[in-house]
């Protein structure tokens, strides 16, 4: 059994920004999970990021760690906005972030996690076990992925969620069918249509909400009026980007309806011209049923208020994430009771404490206590340092206090990769 001050449960951008902040805090920790997995087996080849690229960096308690340092390191051209930012980048420059400023990932999954005694005890799937004073899970969109009733029943083989891919070289030649209007649909359309699938979206809305291409420079009136911010232009996306503890401030009720309301279903600038007249779309569409016949899948949709049917050879649900702790299957049933109200949503602390003291939660399941930030890498620049701070500090007065008899923690031993 090994000791650690701090288990962080995942090795992406929130874990990683979390780690560095730590280590810079000088808080014993361990990070556990395999490094930047999402991206790199859950996200299709070639994809190109959606937040621009000054919203796109881990978070580093000193200077020279941004993704525009990475790019002059390597001698790369960067520019803040209206940069085409590809998914293998990103995760270069992650795993660089991580070289740098991330000890001894251990590259394993936690298969339980209870509390014992006052502490958490985790089992690793290796076989290992470590003990921790404090845990924060951080494992972004995993378990999340929502798929409508009605294609739940279909076999795997017909039908998928867009949070699993990856490489989509299976799909050449194939006719498949998207469900759903967002970015998820209209950029999975875009690479499938690129390496020769024939690919038909279904959307619930009347139109594409297409981003303009953002003007890199602008006068000072124009940035006055609608000021940069790393969700968006205007001054609320500068309050959902910047503010994330006063958005915590708002009842429960008042922060439901900003979520439901902002960044709803809308494409990139840079896919617009890669999806219109390239790809079939069908506005005002719904999937009422679904059924496999003669090894294909057959939509019945009513669009417009007609009826019609849609046969593909695949079914891609691309149709957004719901938050829900009880998903995470490595959680004891007392900690999810207790941390998982209204639905398996965590109600957080201002310092992203779950109400199981010294279990944290940050990255985009804590997007209903501080907003829609947490669900973009961009809110690791809030929630590392605070909750870095708050372990520090907890750490300190318990050492104080006599309440644990040494603030010092063992980290595990390195495994061979
Ligand atoms: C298709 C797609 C495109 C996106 N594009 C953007 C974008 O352009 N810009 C943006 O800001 N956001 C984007 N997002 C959202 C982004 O993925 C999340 O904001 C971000 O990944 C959250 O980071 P994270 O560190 O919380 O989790 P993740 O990056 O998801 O990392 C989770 C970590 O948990 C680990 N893990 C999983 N299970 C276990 C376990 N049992 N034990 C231990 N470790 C485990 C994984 O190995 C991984 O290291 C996109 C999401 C999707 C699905």
């Amino acid at each position: 059994m090994s000791f650690t001050d701090t288990a962080i449960i995942g090795a992406g951008p929130y874990g990683s920004s979390l780690a560095a902040h730590l280590s810079a805090a000088g808080v014993a920790h361990q990070i556990l999970g395999q490094p930047m997995r999402a991206w790199i087996n859950f996200m299709p080849p070639g994809m190109l990021l959606r937040s621009e690229a000054f919203a796109s960096n881990l978070h580093a308690p000193q200077r020279g760690f941004t993704l525009e340092d990475y790019y002059r390191q390597k001698g790369m051209r960067y520019q803040p906005m209206g940069m085409e930012l590809p998914l293998e980048t990103f995760v270069d420059y992650a795993c660089w972030f991580q070289s740098n400023l991330v000890d001894n990932i251990q590259a394993v999954d936690v298969v339980s996690l209870r509390r014992v005694d006052g502490h958490f005890q985790l089992a690793l799937s290796d076989g290992r076990s470590l003990v921790a004073r404090k845990v924060v899970i951080a494992l972004g969109l995993k378990g999340f992925a929502q798929t409508p009733v009605v294609l739940q029943g279909l076999p795997e083989r017909y039908a998928s969620h867009s949070a699993l891919y990856g490489d989509l070289a299976w799909a050449q030649g194939k006719d498949v069918a998207i469900v759903g209007g967002g970015q998820s649909a209209l950029g999975l359309a875009a690479l499938l249509h690129e390496q020769g699938s024939r690919v038909h979206i279904l959307m619930r809305e009347a139109g594409v909400i297409w981003h303009p291409r953002p003007q890199a420079s602008r006068g000072i009136l124009a940035r006055l009026v609608r000021p940069d911010a790393g969700l968006g232009r205007g001054w609320r996306s500068l309050f959902l980007s910047e503010y994330p503890r006063l958005f915590h401030m708002l009842g429960r009720a008042r922060r439901q309806q900003i979520m439901e309301k902002s960044y709803g279903a809308s494409g990139a600038w840079w896919l617009r011209d890669r999806v219109v007249g390239k790809v079939t779309i069908s506005f005002q569409t719904e999937v009422r049923s679904a059924a496999v016949e003669k090894d294909q899948v057959i939509l019945r949709v009513i669009s417009e208020n007609r009826e019609s049917s849609v046969a593909a050879d695949h079914v891609i649900a691309a149709t957004g994430f719901k938050t829900d702790m009880r998903q995470h299957a490595f959680l004891s049933k007392d900690i999810v009771d207790a941390i998982s109200v209204d639905g398996g949503l965590p109600e957080l602390t201002s310092n992203f404490e779950t109400q199981v003291r010294g279990l944290y939660v940050i990255g985009p399941a804590s997007a209903h206590s501080f907003g829609p930030v947490m669900r973009f890498v961009y809110g690791a620049r809030h929630a590392a340092p605070s909750v870095a701070r708050h372990i520090a500090n907890a750490l300190k007065v318990g050492a104080r206090d006599g309440v644990w008899p040494t603030a010092e923690g063992a980290v595990l031993e390195r495994t061979s990769e």
